[in-house]
């Protein structure tokens, strides 16, 4: 008997192979599949001669956050965003933050129904300048995150996709295309570590980062998380922000974050804060000129500075803005330097809140 496929979409990029499999060609994997086989990402699938997508208009919840957590300095600091995901990853990161939802195996996990229009209309009902597709890649769903995109598009509000940036160069090109706002993580820049750890490669993520900046209009942070031991290295963080410096430019945002342990890497101790501020340090000795720290508490490791002048542009206790020092057009009051990003005259009120929301409750008539 074949499984039960749950909400088969019919998925885009995959072709036949002679032999009668289907390899997929959304992400560097290629998983080639019979009649019934999920790829790794478990949510892509074999239905009949097609491969499809198993959680189109499902989500495993939603969440207004402050954008800084997603995490973004320069997109209209101080607002708040939608965040959802669905289920599954085409990562296999020993290290995962949110294991429940990205190796689930369970379709229950998918809590909520959501169409494209019922989530655009939630964020404009909830006051949100921004949708997140999050908690586990967008890669894997791009389908539907496209459709919630165009659906976003039309009511003024823009979307966030945080990724890995594993992604293939022609679904990429038609994903990116809706949205406005990325934060890749990278997550060291070595490729034993993404083989040994995440089971992927470094280059296809490179070339993501590469494609993002130099050919598109969407507004780019890089996160990496550091693993004590493992990639907080001083020689691979100089070489690490020296690429992204030569290749990116000075002004992409990079937020060196702290590791709790979790899922299979509970051996390794937390980062310790030292090693966040070491690393910013290195990055900005290498001319990256925003560099933040994550994941603890350090107020000028938050703050957006200017750097011609060092007023402070955006101060940052955590979540909480503390200050605002741009003009309406994004630039510093001191001095008049553009400050690179997606300003809008005002900061934004919500702080550091996280509110868990049942769009159907949402939706219902007072
Ligand atoms: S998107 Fe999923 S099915 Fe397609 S290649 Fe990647 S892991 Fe495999």
């Amino acid at each position: 008997m074949s499984e039960d496929l749950g909400s088969a979409y019919p998925g885009r990029y995959w072709h036949a192979l002679e032999d009668g499999r289907i390899q997929c060609n959304v992400c560097p994997r290629f998983c080639v599949l019979k009649e019934g086989q999920r790829g790794l990402c478990f949510v892509r699938a074999r239905s009949g001669d097609q491969v499809v997508l198993t959680t189109y208009g499902r989500s495993s919840g939603f969440c207004v956050d402050p954008i800084e957590k997603k995490p973004l300095n320069h997109f209209l600091p101080g607002t708040s965003v939608l965040s959802f995901g669905t289920e599954g990853c085409n990562l296999s990161c020993a290290f995962c933050q949110n294991w429940d939802i990205s190796k689930s195996r369970e379709i229950s996990k998918l809590s909520e129904e959501a169409s494209p229009d019922t989530i655009a209309k939630a964020a404009e009902r909830l006051g949100c300048r921004s949708v997140a597709f999050t908690y586990n890649d967008p890669t894997i769903f791009f389908e539907y995150a496209i459709d919630v995109a165009k659906a976003c598009r039309e009511r003024g509000i823009r979307t966030v996709a945080v990724t890995a940036g594993y992604i293939c160069p022609a679904p990429r090109e038609e994903f990116y295309r809706h949205v406005d706002a990325a934060n890749v993580d990278l997550k060291a820049f070595t490729e034993t570590f993404y083989h040994r750890v995440t089971a992927a490669h470094l280059d296809p993520v490179l070339d993501t980062l590469r494609y993002l900046k130099k050919e598109t209009g969407v507004w780019l942070e890089i996160t990496n998380l550091l693993f004590p031991g493992h990639n907080d290295s001083e020689r691979e963080l100089e070489e690490m922000t020296k690429w992204i410096f030569a290749e990116l430019g000075p002004d992409v945002p990079m937020h060196f974050t702290a590791f709790h342990p979790d899922w299979k890497m509970r051996d390794v101790p937390p980062t310790p804060p030292e090693t966040l501020r070491r690393a910013r340090e290195i990055a900005r000795g290498n001319g990256i000129r925003y560099a933040y720290t994550g994941n603890i508490s350090d107020e000028e490791g938050g703050t957006t500075s200017c750097h011609v002048c060092g007023r402070i542009l955006v101060g940052r206790d955590g979540y909480t803005l503390t200050s605002w020092g741009l003009t309406e057009s994004g630039a510093c009051q001191a001095c008049g330097t553009p400050c690179p990003g997606v300003f809008e005259g005002e900061p934004g009120h919500w702080g550091p809140r996280r509110l868990p929301v049942r769009l159907s409750a949402l939706a219902a008539p007072p």
